[in-house]
């Protein structure tokens, strides 16, 4: 449709970022161009309003910048969900494996409640390692899990069957 086009358009691959052999996907562009960015936040809210979302849960660093005008447009709020040790309230933490390691990320507990439901919002879904641990801390939380929704998923690394059984049903939504 027009509209990927226009987004993919403004999408930069760069090469060998931030390691040797990968192509690193740079929405630096899109943001900087109010039309696309503009159409994004857009396409994002109505995803938001049809899931009957209740609050936006974006995730470092990225998925605060575009979901946050999610938020706002949707006319709901918005809740950061960061890497660990960043957030100065009660937290509930949730540590994922990486290719090499682990990371730990964190949600304010306050933040969510039984009433609350989430569509988590990012801008890159590659092995969906990052967002399957951000359902479990909603659900953690008390919260309902309205859908997940990325600007872009890397097909070749299979996060998408991975966070389909992590959102239960729920909508994923790739635009
Ligand atoms: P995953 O946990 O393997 O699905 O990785 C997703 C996380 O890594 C997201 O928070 C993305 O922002 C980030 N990420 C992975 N690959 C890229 C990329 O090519 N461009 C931008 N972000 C990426």
């Amino acid at each position: 449709t027009d509209i990927t086009t226009l987004l993919l358009s403004r999408i930069r691959d760069v090469e060998d970022y931030p390691e040797q052999g990968v192509m690193f996907k740079d929405i630096t562009p899109l943001l900087a161009d109010p039309v696309a960015f503009t159409a994004l936040t857009e396409t994002l809210a109505e995803i938001a309003r049809r899931t009957g979302a209740t609050k936006i849960v974006g995730l470092e660093a990225r998925g605060f910048i575009l979901g946050a005008p999610v938020a706002v447009s949707a006319g709901i709020g918005f809740i950061p969900v960061r890497k660990a040790g960043k957030l100065p309230g009660a937290t509930l933490s949730q540590s994922y494996d990486l290719e090499y390691g682990s990371a730990e990320i964190e949600v304010h507990a306050e933040d969510l409640s039984a009433q609350d439901r989430v569509l988590i919002v990012d801008d890159v879904l590659a092995t969906g390692g990052t967002a399957e641990a951000a359902i479990q801390l909603v659900r953690r939380a008390g919260a309902e899990v309205a859908g997940a929704a990325v600007l872009m998923e890397l097909g070749f690394l299979a996060g998408r069957p991975r966070l389909e059984a992590a959102l239960d049903g729920a909508p994923l939504e790739a635009l």
